[in-house]
């Protein structure tokens, strides 16, 4: 029986467990999934070892130091130096990221976005902004903390503190930080968050599960909104075909994570 899990602070909220372990139970893959509170990011590797694990998730907020963790690092998230996929090949860590393309497949519904805003410069907003930069979208960085920028100096047309923001006009925002995930903030002060409504088409959250104080404003000024729901369920499927080495058809693995979704 392989063990897996996620590692998180918080990750009491995670729907990772009931999706993996939907997909392990239904195709009788010999699997558990589970979750782990780390409160210390340094300790991520040791106790990923010493747990046995075959593979795990790692989210908020430890994705970078997930990176430093890793033996090897594969694909897309070598590039970003974020890792939210950890598989144990032989006894070497090697990581991956799958948020990026799982984002990417949630939007798909909006159509072509051109000008995209990122609210957020943590390990999310690194792989969002870099792949729709890959896309050739206009991507715009605002953060709470102004040194967090420095990552994107080089990779966004436009970086900005709440302090320095300048508007535009936008087809999608999104929020990456974690305002609003255990409680009722704003990823900006509200009077900026409140022009940037006015002055976009869509709007999504990479928070899942709740209407967050930000895509309740959105949706009080009938502004078409998503929720990290359809992200989740994608970068899940992702990261479960690394679990198990491919060895189960994707489809599958579609329909039976798609399926936890109503419990
Ligand atoms: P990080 O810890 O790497 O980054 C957090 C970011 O949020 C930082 O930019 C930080 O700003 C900002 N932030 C935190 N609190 C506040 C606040 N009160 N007001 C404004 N900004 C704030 O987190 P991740 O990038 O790993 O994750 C971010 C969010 O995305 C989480 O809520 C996570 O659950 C969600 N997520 C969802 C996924 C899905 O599949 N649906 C996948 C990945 C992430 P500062 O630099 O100033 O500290």
């Amino acid at each position: 029986m392989k063990l897996f899990a996620i590692f998180g602070n918080p990750v009491e909220h995670s729907r990772s467990p009931l999706m993996h372990n939907s997909v392990f139970k239904n195709l009788n893959y010999r699997a558990c999934y589970t979750r782990v509170h780390l409160s210390d990011g340094l300790k991520l590797r040791e106790t990923f070892f010493s747990l046995g694990l075959s593979g795990a998730n790692v989210t908020v907020p430890h994705k970078e130091v997930a990176f430093e963790a890793c033996d090897e690092v594969r694909g897309f998230a070598k590039k970003i130096g974020v890792v939210n996929t950890l598989v144990n090949e032989n006894g070497k860590l090697v990581g991956y990221n799958t948020d990026a393309d799982g984002f990417v497949c949630s939007i798909k519904e909006f159509g072509r976005i051109k000008k995209i805003l990122i609210l957020g410069a943590g390990g999310t907003a690194k792989a969002l902004a870099s792949r729709f930069v890959q896309e050739d979208m206009e991507v715009t960085i605002l953060n709470r903390s102004a040194d967090k920028l420095t990552y994107f100096k080089n990779l966004a047309q436009f970086c900005y503190s709440w302090e320095e923001f300048k508007l535009s006009s936008y087809d999608l925002v999104v929020n990456t930080t974690s305002a609003g995930l255990k409680d009722e903030e704003l990823p900006a002060p509200k009077e900026i968050i409140e022009v940037i409504l006015d002055n976009t088409v869509f709007v999504a959250d990479a928070i899942y599960g709740k209407l967050t104080p930000f895509l309740r404003l959105a949706k009080n000024k009938n502004i078409r909104f998503k929720d990290g729901a359809d992200m989740l369920l994608e970068q899940g499927i992702l990261a479960n075909d690394l679990f198990v080495n491919h060895e189960l058809d994707l489809v599958d693995i579609r329909k039976y994570m798609s399926r936890s979704f109503a419990i």
